[in-house]
């Protein structure tokens, strides 16, 4: 039996387990740092594979580590799940019109119970993989919380739980089965307090001082700053905080949240910086007093070329998800769910990765049947960011994709949460399982490509992780 016959073997026995465990966790939805029950039930259905676990590393309750060690224990490959859901996103599953489970409700809108459950399954494959073959190795899943939070990757690294791992393997959700070569970006959040003097608006303006005029003006200064800054980085921001609904009280206090974005962490925290001299100025400006405390940081996430081969080659020896005609068809209705422009712009962006030529054709069958080559070259940007580039700087780290939704899905809506929990949805976990084993594997066998792969990761982080986030930053488990 070759390679891949194993691994799909070795996947399909316990692929029920995972499908199951992905149901409790669409089911359960929980959000950032409150997955509690959903940590609770990777962690139980992985003790029962034989897994070591610690549960609540790094100050973060539903945190973990779950390891098997075999003979020597090299090398240390890790795998990492998150299984955090979104608010406001509740939906039945696999259903192609809008319904709440519970009108309001949390729903998994990114597809982070098919994530944790396809990395848990690949991690109890690839130790089976060991177990029979009697190989040298360790595996560790990651419990990764609040991805859709302030994240725990970063602080899971700041603690050194990747220092000795050789390399780490995940994927997430998507319409599209590859190994992407784009990149996402740094990213800071930080919260900007102002406070002045209240007093009456129409009686005695001179003696207060505005909190609110400097939040107005540090966002005046920044729209001056976005002329001076590199086209790839962002600069959002809300008041959270506007001083009160009262005209004729001056605002004595006010906060504005800001998240400033960079392809490179660098980048990122230079921008951060500008961005706090203009916060500082607004409140010289308005005789108020400014603080400011940093809430999150992303480093930025590109794949670790050398092993993005590697998973490339495995992607393509299992190729895309077999679809049904049942799985077309709740596809299709899907994606008629969608407004008339949103569909419009899908086309769109669809024709420049398929081609005009066939494209009606493909939307007529909207699932993705092919495999995207991993191409090195495209070194473009996505304006998303994730905790999963702070591994990145901690370890080799390669994420996959593989479609679990209709072509031109939108993420973070009702219907990926029906698709979180379909057919479709499993489908793509599985096969997600069996490319990310059948990759381990490979990865494992070819101790120099490691070295290789560690060679590229020294290059970018100049020989150890370092966390964006200030050391006294502590993971948000109650404020967030
Ligand atoms: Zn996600």
């Amino acid at each position: 039996m070759g390679q891949k016959e194993e691994v799909k073997n070795l996947v399909a026995a316990k692929s029920e387990t995972a499908v199951t465990l992905a149901k409790q966790i669409w089911k359960f939805a929980e959000l950032a740092y409150k997955e509690t029950q959903s940590a609770a039930a990777m962690v139980d259905a992985i003790q029962k594979e034989g897994f070591t676990v610690d549960l609540g590393i790094a100050d973060i309750p539903t945190a973990f580590t779950a390891t098997y060690k075999c003979g020597s224990g090299k090398p240390v490959m890790g795998f990492l799940a998150e299984y955090d859901a979104l608010d406001g996103l509740s939906q039945e599953a696999a259903k192609a019109e809008q319904c709440p489970i519970e009108p309001g409700g949390s729903g998994h809108g990114c597809g982070h119970n098919l994530l944790g459950s396809g990395a848990w399954l690949a991690a109890v494959a690839t130790k089976d993989y060991l177990v029979k073959n009697n190989l040298d190795g360790t595996v560790i899943l990651f419990g990764c919380p609040a991805e859709e939070g302030a994240g725990s990757k970063q602080f899971i690294a700041r603690a050194g739980y990747f220092d000795n791992v050789d390399f780490a393997y995940t994927w997430h959700p998507a319409y599209l089965n590859r190994v992407s070569s784009r990149s996402s970006v740094a990213i800071m959040g930080a919260n900007f307090i102002f406070d002045g003097i209240a007093s009456h608006a129409g009686g005695a303006p001179h003696l207060g001082r505005s909190a609110l005029d400097a939040c107005e003006l540090m966002n005046v200064g920044v729209n001056y700053l976005r002329e001076h800054m590199i086209d790839e980085a962002r600069v959002h921001y809300a008041y959270s905080d506007a001083g009160g609904t009262a005209p004729n009280v001056v605002q004595a206090h006010a906060v504005i949240k800001y998240e400033v974005r960079a392809p490179k962490v660098k980048q990122m925290k230079e921008l951060f910086t500008r961005v706090t001299d203009i916060a500082k100025g607004a409140a010289l400006m308005t005789g108020t007093k400014m603080k400011y405390e940093i809430a999150m940081a992303f480093s930025d996430y590109t794949p670790n070329k050398t092993l993005a081969v590697v998973m490339d080659e495995c992607l393509k020896e299992f190729g895309a998800p077999e679809w049904s005609e049942g799985d077309y068809k709740l596809a299709s209705d899907m994606l008629r769910s969608y407004p008339k422009q949103t569909q419009l712009t899908v086309f769109e962006d669809l024709a420049e990765i398929f081609g005009d030529e066939d494209l009606e054709k493909i939307m007529r069958r909207p699932l993705d049947s092919t495999v995207h080559p991993f191409d090195p070259k495209d070194n473009r940007y996505e304006s998303g960011s994730t905790d999963v580039g702070d591994v990145g700087y901690a370890t080799p780290t390669v994420e996959l994709n593989v479609a679990t939704a209709c072509l031109g899905n939108v993420g973070h809506t009702w219907q990926n949460t029906a698709f979180s929990c379909s057919p479709i949805g499993f489908k793509g976990m599985i096969r997600a399982a069996e490319v990310m084993t059948l990759a381990a594997i490979r990865t494992m066998e070819q101790p120099e490509l490691i070295e290789k792969a560690k060679k590229e990761l020294l290059k970018k982080n100049g020989g150890k992780y370092v966390c964006p986030l200030p050391d006294y930053i502590q993971p948000p488990i109650e404020t967030y």
